[in-house]
């Protein structure tokens, strides 16, 4: 094996990433080495890229160079000699957030808001590379039934998954509201039909996005910049009055907030996984939660590994075709085009996913033709 490889590294707290050669990483005794199939950009990557004020804040520009990229799907080639139970020639997947497992959150089943957390691609180098190391604790062993480019978002589709079951898993035969266009967005509208929510609304702005989800199984689309339709009064009356019984904001938009509390039921959930631009953010406490009796379920990462058996089993079946969500396919090397198209506006992609090695490249675009 070659010690260089290319990787897309961050190395100016600036615009823009580099196509760099760089050493291959060395594994740790608990580590394994993998070299990467497919690699999907993110929104923080996305943050990273433009080396926005969280970047500058979060990561640091003392910690640069740094590789980008954490959603990834790949073969293990090499384990450190503590490693028990991944093996080589596995084909994996990886959790990104990496726990303490000491704290009280990872003690109680409650390892994805760890105290502790460290990111892949955030605290440490990233997946944007011909190979990457990972601890054995976070690999997830893929079904082969499920293709690279699908495997590696199999990360904010966790996120899509818990924010639409929730803690109880209560949506069969349920109304949701999803309020934002973005791809998880996209993949909740999915998974809330395979999971048997009989009425969806999706509330975006970007037509090639709403397209997306009228193919994912949304049964309303909402304009949230047009005022042609009252959208309270819209979901009210597709709802016997009442509301919808789940809202998933995934916008974090002040209108959002305002319209999800106000379409959400008398003791429905609202979920809350858009990040506000700005915080604290008004929110109308009283009617919005209190007198409505309403639960809010704030989601930061996806439970471990709950959301990842799910995932795997409605990828695996079938059941599930994410395939209008990856929108674009290129080369690694390509990562700038890739990168352009996600920060494009209006919006006209959902989720990119990026090949290191040709010949899974031409194999990804066969399948998806
Ligand atoms: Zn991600
Ligand atoms: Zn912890």
């Amino acid at each position: 094996m070659s010690e260089k490889m290319q990787a897309v590294v961050k190395t100016q707290p600036a615009l823009g990433a580099e196509w760099l050669s760089v050493d291959l990483p060395r594994i740790s005794p608990d580590q394994v080495l993998v070299k990467v199939k497919a690699t999907s950009i993110c929104g923080t990557d996305v943050h990273i890229y433009k080396w926005d004020p969280w970047s500058d804040g979060r990561i640091g520009r003392e910690n640069l160079p740094q590789i980008l990229g954490h959603e990834v799907a790949g073969e293990v080639v090499e384990v450190g000699n503590q490693v028990r139970t991944v093996k080589v020639g596995d084909y994996i997947s990886a959790e990104t957030h990496i726990p303490c497992r000491r704290c009280i959150q990872c003690l109680t089943g409650q390892e994805h808001i760890c105290a502790n957390l460290s990111i892949l691609g955030v605290d440490c180098d990233g997946a944007f590379a011909e190979y990457f190391a990972i601890p054995e604790s976070v690999c997830w062993l893929n079904d082969k039934a499920i293709p690279p480019e699908f495997a590696s978002v199999q990360e904010p589709l966790g996120n899509a998954t818990y924010a639409v079951l929730g803690e109880d898993n209560d949506v069969a035969g349920k109304s949701m509201a999803i309020i934002g266009d973005g791809p998880i967005a996209l993949f909740s509208v999915g998974v809330a039909r395979v999971c048997g929510v009989t009425n969806i609304f999706l509330v975006g702005k970007y037509d090639f996005n709403m397209d997306i989800g009228k193919r994912m199984g949304a049964d309303h689309l909402l304009y949230a910049n047009r005022d042609d339709v009252d959208r309270i009064q819209y979901i009210m009356d597709h709802t016997y009055g009442y509301g919808a019984d789940i809202v998933l904001d995934m916008a974090g938009s002040p209108q959002a907030l305002d319209e999800g509390f106000k379409v959400l039921r008398k003791g429905g959930r609202f979920t809350a996984f858009g990040v506000a631009s700005v915080s604290p953010t008004p929110i109308d406490y009283n009617n919005g939660i209190v007198f409505k009796g309403a639960q809010v379920h704030g989601i930061n990462g996806r439970r471990m590994f709950d959301t990842w058996f799910r995932v795997r089993n409605m990828l695996a079946s079938g059941r599930l075709n994410i395939a209008p969500v990856i929108s674009h396919l290129y080369s690694l090397k390509e990562y700038e085009r890739g990168f352009e198209v996600m920060m494009e506006r209006p919006r006209k992609s959902a989720k990119v996913v990026l090949f290191p090695d040709r010949g899974e490249y031409e194999k990804a675009k066969a399948r998806m033709s």
